[in-house]
């Protein structure tokens, strides 16, 4: 279902005529092979593609507008191999609309000692090109990601392709629409906000649907189709009965399966990719969709829970971010619940009523079934596990009323010191970075929400960039958060939104 397209990125070297046609015909030599060799490299997430050296205001103007038609175009990675005056990029730079990357780094990794004269100087001054070129793009503004260092280094290539996966979630934010099932729950502040503002800034869409609606879809899928998806769920998770009458277990687990199938159906034929539902607003719908939006998410739609529209377009978004990880981990809504406030065990559970993504678990996943200590429906049946261990990235994206922040924490997920027999619910346990007292007073000031948007996939690193992308502000908690220098990031961070 994740359907991002097959995007592809620009190479594009600058230079000028200055030094003549043979340093020309060595600038693109040296480009050809660095972009045939990080394609060949199998690290990067997306193709390159190599485009014929910029010289000249007119062709500069012309590549970028290129790139902003073809829509396979994710962003453009530009290199200035030698001196580019970058009075010549203005106008392209103008009118360029992608995610940017200044890649500056030289064909040459050493500088050859015995051989070096003023011709290799003149056509090896990316030290040179790079300022020039880095000068005109700060002073209009204009937001990009500066990678620094040998091409041929690990760490050089690992940043391409992280910056590759943010540039992407810049480009599919502005394809995302939630549908809306009910509104917000009632009298919650953190998880409503401006609609309007967050097409305008994100390109999100974000629409009420009356939920009995999608309840005509739920029903309108046959037995045959739910019983095909009942069974499936029997052969891949293992059912916990406890106690509980079979037949009438999988009856419970079979309202689930329509669920899935006729939210899934309605979300397909309306084009929309993130969806929001309420307990306390359920129509006819037999319980609260509880391992059905499980399984949506686990197939890449974005949710959240009590109307919480903002977390559902994250949950999405990092979904699309993370897609094609090797080795990935999961991502997933969540929701902090409790603490572990033991002296060097610190922590807290993560879970939900029910909706927590199943790409997160380790181990087994169990169905169970048990009453909601909520609303007024069937007992729901719910996919329950725990999540792995290791570091993952948490996000908020919260409306202050004159801009949106997002939060962004890293936090380390534990195994729980102890199993939990009596939660019926799936969990995480983590520990926020620095330390819980320095992370969750650092979350509070910021105005962090009780939801998260969860990946172990992304960095903070690619967050923060794809705020920045979005022109919005963005706050980071992690192992050098201090509550002194953070309070005074938010205070300064107050004024520059206001007088920017
Ligand atoms: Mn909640």
């Amino acid at each position: 279902m994740l359907n991002a397209k097959k995007y592809k990125f620009w190479f594009c070297t600058g230079s000028q005529d200055l030094y003549g046609d043979e340093c020309l015909a060595h600038v693109a030599e040296h480009s050809h092979i660095i972009v045939d060799e990080l394609n060949k490299s199998g690290k990067l997430p997306f193709e390159l593609v190599w485009k014929p050296t910029l010289l000249t205001n007119e062709m500069i103007r012309r590549t970028f507008n290129e790139a902003n038609q073809d829509e396979e175009c994710a962003g453009v990675i530009t290199w200035m191999h030698t001196f580019s005056p970058a009075k010549s990029w203005i106008l392209g730079l103008q009118e360029y609309r992608k995610p940017l990357c200044h890649l500056h780094t030289q064909f040459n990794r050493e500088i050859p000692y015995d051989t070096i004269d003023m011709d290799f100087m003149n056509e090896n001054q990316s030290a040179h090109g790079g300022r020039e070129y880095g000068h005109i793009v700060s002073r209009m503004g204009i937001e990009r990601k500066v990678v620094v260092g040998h091409w041929e280094d690990e760490d050089v290539i690992a940043s391409l392709a992280s910056w590759m996966r943010t540039a992407v979630g810049v480009a599919e934010s502005s394809h995302i629409r939630v549908m809306r099932v009910a509104d917000n729950m009632r009298n919650v502040a953190v998880t409503d906000g401006d609609k309007v503002e967050a097409q305008i800034k994100f390109g999100w869409e974000v629409d009420a649907y009356p939920v009995n609606e999608i309840v005509d879809a739920v029903n309108a899928v046959s037995k045959a189709d739910t019983d095909a998806l009942v069974e499936e769920y029997y052969s891949k998770y293992t059912i916990l009965l406890e106690g509980r009458d079979e037949k009438e277990f999988r009856e419970h687990v079979a309202v689930q399966a329509q669920i899935e199938l006729g939210f899934e159906r309605f979300l397909q034929e309306k084009n929309y990719q993130a969806i929001v539902t309420h307990f306390g607003d359920l129509g006819g719908l037999k319980q609260l969709p509880g391992l059905a939006i499980q399984r949506l998410m686990e197939k890449g739609y974005g949710f959240g829970a009590e109307g919480d529209w903002k977390t559902a377009a994250m949950v999405r978004l990092m979904k699309i971010m993370a897609e094609g990880t090797p080795n990935a981990k999961g991502t997933t809504f969540f929701e902090d619940y409790t603490y572990n406030l033991i002296h060097g065990k610190e922590g807290i559970l993560q879970s939900h009523m029910l909706e927590v993504c199943p790409t997160i678990a380790d181990g087994e996943i169990f169905i169970k079934e048990q009453p909601l200590s909520m609303g007024d429906r069937e007992d729901p049946a719910r996919l329950v596990f725990t999540a792995k261990e290791g570091k993952g990235v948490a996000t908020s994206l919260i409306d202050l009323g004159d801009r949106f922040r997002l939060i962004i924490n890293d936090v380390d997920v534990k195994k729980p010191e102890k199993d939990m027999p009596k939660l019926p619910v799936a969990k995480a346990f983590w520990t926020p970075q620095p330390d819980l007292r320095t992370g969750a007073a650092a979350w509070i000031y910021a105005g962090g929400a009780h939801h998260t948007a969860f990946s172990y996939d992304l960095t903070a690193e690619q967050m923060g960039d794809w705020a920045a992308c979005m022109g919005i502000e963005a706050v980071y908690i992690d192992k050098d958060t201090t509550i002194r220098n953070f309070r005074n990031e938010l205070r300064w961070n107050e004024a520059y939104y206001k007088f920017r």
